[in-house]
């Protein structure tokens, strides 16, 4: 199974749990700001391959993570 992640910049407030839920490390720190002044994790799309195990999303508090599998 694999899939994808689609990251609300706007409800992300950088707790990087997500980052730690990934085994593949596919969610990383980003050195951009959004609205409400916190620096929105990205996904990293390129080399490893993202399962659509929903860890990422399970985990984060402010529900910011939407998880599509293919
Ligand atoms: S769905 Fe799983 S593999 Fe994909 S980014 Fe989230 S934790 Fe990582
Ligand atoms: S767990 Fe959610 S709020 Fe925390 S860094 Fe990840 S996407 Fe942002």
């Amino acid at each position: 199974m694999s899939g994808h992640i689609i990251i609300d910049r706007e409800l992300c407030k950088e707790c990087h749990l997500c980052i730690q839920a990934c085994k593949k490390g596919l969610i990383i720190p980003s050195h951009e700001y959004n609205s409400r002044g916190y620096r929105p994790v990205c996904f990293k799309k390129e080399g490893k391959e993202c399962t659509g195990c929903a860890l990422c999303a399970i985990t984060c508090p402010d529900i910011a993570i939407e998880v599509y599998r293919e």
